[in-house]
């Protein structure tokens, strides 16, 4: 099982806090959980996330919150270009993780979400498509 899953079945099973705002326990099992995974050797969190499944991913019921905090925890700019560059090609069908990434990381642009010139202009470019190829179907 790609171990990210495997943190979400555990957040799911052991109803951890996943609210990337919560203040009242700050969601500490699970973002200890994605240090954990973050501390195995060639960051093992950005390689399972790039390597994601992303229909995998939208089957859990708290994934939009669980997802946003394991993004906000990559702060490397190449750590963010590998996980967004694997979802590219899954974007099509999985239009609410897109829309997630383009409305929370994307559209803050480079300067403020740590991703390169180059992913992002491709994840606008990608979104543009689809939204444009959706729009003719009506
Ligand atoms: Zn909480």
């Amino acid at each position: 099982m790609n171990a990210f899953i495997d943190i979400l079945h555990q957040a799911h099973e052991g109803k951890w806090c996943v609210q990337p705002f919560c203040t009242t326990c700050g969601s500490m099992e699970y973002r200890n959980a994605l240090a954990e995974l973050a501390r195995q050797e060639g960051n093992q969190l950005v390689c399972t996330l790039a390597a994601l499944d992303l229909a995998e991913l939208t089957a859990y019921p708290d994934w939009d919150d669980a997802l946003r905090l394991a993004l906000d925890s990559i702060d490397r700019a190449d750590d963010m270009d590998a996980v967004l560059t694997g979802w590219l090609p899954q974007l099509e069908g999985n239009i609410r993780v897109a829309d997630l990434v383009l409305f929370n990381y994307v559209r803050r642009g480079a300067l403020f979400a740590p991703m390169s010139v180059e992913v992002l202009q491709q994840w606008r470019d990608k979104c543009g498509e689809l939204s444009k190829r959706a729009g003719d179907e009506h």
